[in-house]
């Protein structure tokens, strides 16, 4: 069976070691089979496992620091990472519920959303700051201001925030002050960003969102590029996965959420899995059922649209939650948890900091 090594060497290590590695490993030269994803991290694709004598040698060799397994068929299931979301985590058996508008439109309007969503017992605020729109006239979010309006809204409730970053321009303000950087549907294949938002050196948890027409395999593939980031940087598994609908011939929904992704993903993966019935539905009607659906196949989380005035929202208004809905949400999916059987093992705490590649 294939298996995938990662060579973690200090940026300094010589090359004749990493010469050496390659040789050992069977690669006297060039080979599409071998790859590096930054300086110090290569990644090597074998024929079979290699034997261990050849592991030792390698683990051996002045620079390395570390060699890891990447195949994927070596991931425990069943055992989510708790993924830190803000005071508390996500993954750990508890239904993290994450809410806020779909975009920050003033300092005002955040904060009094947060608060409401903050009474309601979500564990997070959403907004996005910087916004992926089909139209390019269309509102694109506050850019910056609209970070610092919801670092005040963190600061009034003490909710964390989870907002998108775009580009990977965009990436140093947005780590600056996000508590999770989200990765929307669009990007979800944009490989560049998906390293470089696992690899900031902040150690933001990364929020994944499924691409609107990504197989699951293509979905654990883009993750496995966070994962990348995030091994080199020295925060390894700080990554939530989440299901958003996927595209089908059906007109009558925005997208079809793909509820056996739920179940199916946390199978194959050890990250924890949330819903966002809010883009899946498209529509406020049905936002509440998918919700329901979602934490009964075992979500670990939702990701959910709410508004005071969704009528005037600047965003997706037609898919957003007023206060009274989600509150009647979230006691709906609480009580539907509270339900649940219990997670098959104790939650992996995600790695410590102290590990992390100063940079
Ligand atoms: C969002 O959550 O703000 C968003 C744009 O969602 P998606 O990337 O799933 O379309
Ligand atoms: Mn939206």
């Amino acid at each position: 069976m294939k298996t995938i090594l990662a060579c973690c060497f200090e940026s300094d290590a010589p090359p004749a070691a990493v010469r050496e590695c390659l040789e050992l490993l069977g690669f006297p030269g060039p080979d599409p089979r071998w790859r590096w994803h930054a300086p110090g991290l290569l990644c090597v694709t074998l024929d079979a496992a290699p034997p261990p004598a050849v592991r030792e040698r390698l683990q051996r060799l002045p620079g390395m620091q570390r060699v890891l397994d990447r195949s994927l068929a070596s991931r425990p299931a069943g055992a989510r990472s708790a993924v830190p979301l803000g005071k508390t985590s996500i993954g750990g058996g508890q239904l993290a519920v994450i809410a806020g508008p779909c975009s920050v439109e003033s300092r005002e309007q955040v904060v009094e959303i947060a608060a409401i969503v903050a009474a309601a017992g979500a564990e997070a605020l959403r907004g996005g700051a910087y916004k992926p729109r089909t139209s390019p006239y269309a509102f694109g979010g506050l850019g910056e201001a609209g970070l610092e309006h919801l670092a005040a809204a963190r600061e009034r409730t003490g909710l964390p925030v989870v907002t998108e970053v775009l580009d990977t321009d965009d990436l140093p303000v947005v780590a600056q002050y996000a508590d999770v950087l989200q990765i929307g549907s669009r990007n979800m294949q944009n490989f560049p960003l998906l390293f470089r938002t696992g690899a900031h050196p902040r150690g933001r948890p990364v929020l994944l969102k499924r691409g609107m027409a990504a197989t699951l395999e293509e979905f654990r593939m883009a993750a496995e590029y966070v994962r990348l980031g995030q091994l080199w940087a020295g925060f390894d598994g700080r990554l939530i996965l989440c299901e958003r609908g996927i595209r089908t011939f059906e007109p009558s929904v925005r997208n079809v959420l793909d509820v056996a992704a739920i179940p199916l993903l946390q199978k194959t993966t050890d990250l924890p899995v949330i819903a966002d019935p809010s883009h899946a539905a498209g529509v406020r009607e049905l936002v509440r059922p998918l919700a329901r659906a979602a934490v009964a196949a075992g979500a670990d989380g939702l990701l959910v649209e709410v508004h005071t005035d969704p009528g005037r929202a600047w965003c997706d208004g037609e898919q957003t939650l007023d206060p009274a809905q989600f509150e009647l949400m979230v006691r709906e999916v609480r009580a539907l948890a509270a339900l649940r059987p219990a997670p098959p093992a104790g939650p992996r705490q995600a790695p410590s900091l102290t590990a992390a590649r100063s940079s």
